[in-house]
């Protein structure tokens, strides 16, 4: 099963996008396609698709800053991204439900897309001197011209974790999500720590247990807007939980249990393969003793 967002045959070109003259023979192949955002969503085409069309004819579509911006290229197809101004294209669902919809290729794509759209548009200005600042390497960074300052796209680590103890586990609900709906805890990582220091710190603020060991599992682009999901199993002392202000309720729960909740609606309203909590969960269901 591909996690979606993390196929990972996207070349970004990092040796290739500086040079001018590349990335305008890319945008001239005839092969090379835009996927057009209205928004923080995809924006649709006649047919009620997503918007995707000849990268050559995009680039002279009305967009907002940064315009159109180099991608990657995938098996040999090199592909832009661009955000439309309001009013040039319906604006399409959900966005999560386009990138669950999308094959593993263009959820990557639509991933990486979205991620680097969402972080021009708010990186428009210095921050270190406050003067605006310009699109540079074909979208991959900007620099502002006033300071010299070089501004990179920023990821930020979260580490995701599925607590367990003995035959049960932890999931918990924030107040927003649809009724009936559980997952795993998570949350960002802070200046200074390490994954494995994160992940305690997390536990111990959200519901009062204490993890005694942290494994690696997976990870997970995340584009929304641009976090990192950073998966783990975290084995913690049993004990009462305290769910924080932040979560509506938090649980023990047995594996007859989750499958359970893995048989209502509300579980099956997105693909499992869309997020890397369905994934750790799996895993412990599947790990037939502890
Ligand atoms: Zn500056």
């Amino acid at each position: 099963m591909t996690l979606t967002f993390t196929d990972a045959a996207l070349d970004h070109a990092g040796l290739l996008r500086s040079k001018p003259d590349w990335i305008e023979s890319q945008l001239a192949d005839r092969k090379a396609q835009a996927v057009l955002f209205a928004g923080g969503d995809l924006a649709l085409n006649d047919q009620g698709g997503p918007l995707i069309m000849r990268a050559k004819y995009a680039a002279r579509l009305p967009m907002k800053p940064p315009g159109l911006i180099f991608i990657g290229v995938l098996d040999g197809q090199p592909w832009f991204a661009g955000s439309l101004e309001p009013g040039v294209a319906e604006k399409g669902p959900d966005f999560r439900h386009s990138a669950a919809e999308a094959t593993p290729e263009l959820a990557s794509i639509l991933g990486r897309a979205r991620a680097l759209l969402m972080w021009h548009r708010e990186h428009l200005f210095c921050s270190n001197c406050g003067a605006s600042t310009d699109v540079a390497d074909a979208g991959s960074k900007r620099v502002c011209p006033s300071c010299g300052t070089e501004h990179f796209p920023r990821v930020n680590p979260s580490v995701i974790m599925l607590v367990h103890a003995g035959d049960q586990c932890v999931l918990g609900r924030q107040p927003n999500w649809p009724e009936g709906m559980y997952s795993t805890l998570a949350g960002f990582m802070e200046p200074g720590e390490t994954i494995e220091a994160a992940c305690v710190r997390e536990v111990a603020e959200e519901v009062h247990l204490k993890v005694t060991s942290v494994e690696y599992v997976a990870s997970q682009p995340w584009p929304f807007p641009s976090q990192l999901m950073i998966g783990l199993m975290a084995e913690a002392e049993p004990g009462t939980l305290v769910p924080d202000d932040d979560l509506e309720d938090a649980r023990w729960f047995t594996r007859d249990e989750v499958r359970a909740l893995f048989n209502t609606e509300v579980s099956r309203m997105m693909p499992r393969h869309f997020s890397i909590a369905r994934m750790l969960i799996e895993r412990w269901l599947s790990a037939d003793s502890v």
